[in-house]
């Protein structure tokens, strides 16, 4: 049986292919979320990837904060359900999953058998999610994509302080302004993603392993730095940004079958 996940997000749209819920057959990615035709396009990309017709997928559901504006899913479902199912749909063993989008941080836990136990989100503020970073990159005209690289050229990353994004891109300019390397900079605006997440983490009872999702898992620095704050490994996988969507598929093949 094959199904379908969709993930709309705020900035990206997403989509999973599975076949009865253990093969993946492709995946797609639109840099185009919520309020757009995003999902429609990356729907049709992801069958067109798999090579196979849009009537072959038996069921589908929907995940992801635009999830409502989709009507055509057999099944809707919250994101944190997802996140943890595409999450253990790659490391089986998975016990928190720290979980950084383009508008909200999330931090869930779960127990040895994969069901939720705890999660904390940081969807109030900007700072701490990826919209920080792309205003950062915007402000310092660097690729979101290549953030990591530049931080990991830095021995000594600047102290970025203010917990609000407005001020921090005041901070960030005065800093450039009086000489501080690009590259310091760059890895102070990873790592104040990363103590921000921290601080959501540590409030909660962590337990090994843990995996980055959403698409801020692929900053090395971000994840480099949370390792540091946590004190523990954070694994990590190409498909993070698709864990939603991942885990969307094998929900829809779960209440299919
Ligand atoms: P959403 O589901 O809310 O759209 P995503 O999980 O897709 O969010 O993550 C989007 C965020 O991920 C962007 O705001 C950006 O900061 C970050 N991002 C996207 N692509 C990359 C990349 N290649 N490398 C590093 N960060 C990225």
């Amino acid at each position: 049986m094959i199904t379908l996940g969709i993930d709309i997000g705020s900035t990206t749209s997403k989509c999973a292919l599975l076949r009865d819920g253990t093969e993946l057959l492709a995946t797609s990615l639109v840099a185009a979320g919520i309020g757009t035709a995003g999902a429609e396009r990356a729907v049709a990309e992801v069958f067109e990837k798999a090579g196979i017709a849009p009537g072959e997928a038996a069921a589908s559901a929907v995940t992801g904060y635009g999830r409502h504006s989709w009507g055509r899913a057999d099944y809707e479902s919250s994101e944190l359900s997802c996140h943890a199912l595409g999450a253990r749909f790659v490391f089986p063993e998975v016990r928190g999953i720290i979980d950084i989008g383009g508008q909200d941080a999330k931090v869930i836990c779960l127990d040895a058998a994969g069901r939720m136990s705890s999660f904390l989100m940081n969807d109030k503020c900007a700072a701490g999610t990826g919209r920080f970073l792309d205003v950062m990159a915007g402000i310092l005209q660097v690729p979101v994509s290549e953030l990591g690289a530049e931080a990991a050229k830095s021995a000594a990353p600047a102290a970025i302080s203010s917990t609000c994004t407005v001020f921090a891109e005041s901070e960030v300019i005065s800093q450039l302004s009086s000489g501080a390397a690009r590259e310091d900079v760059i890895a102070g605006i990873c790592r104040s993603v990363a103590v921000r997440t921290a601080g959501l983490a540590k409030r909660q009872p962590l337990a090994s392993p843990l995996c980055m999702s959403g698409g801020v898992a692929a900053n090395g620095a971000v994840r480099g730095y949370l390792s540091e704050e946590l004190g523990m490994e954070i694994l990590f996988s190409d498909l993070a940004q698709l864990f939603g969507a991942l885990g969307a598929a094998k929900l829809a093949w779960q209440k299919a079958k």
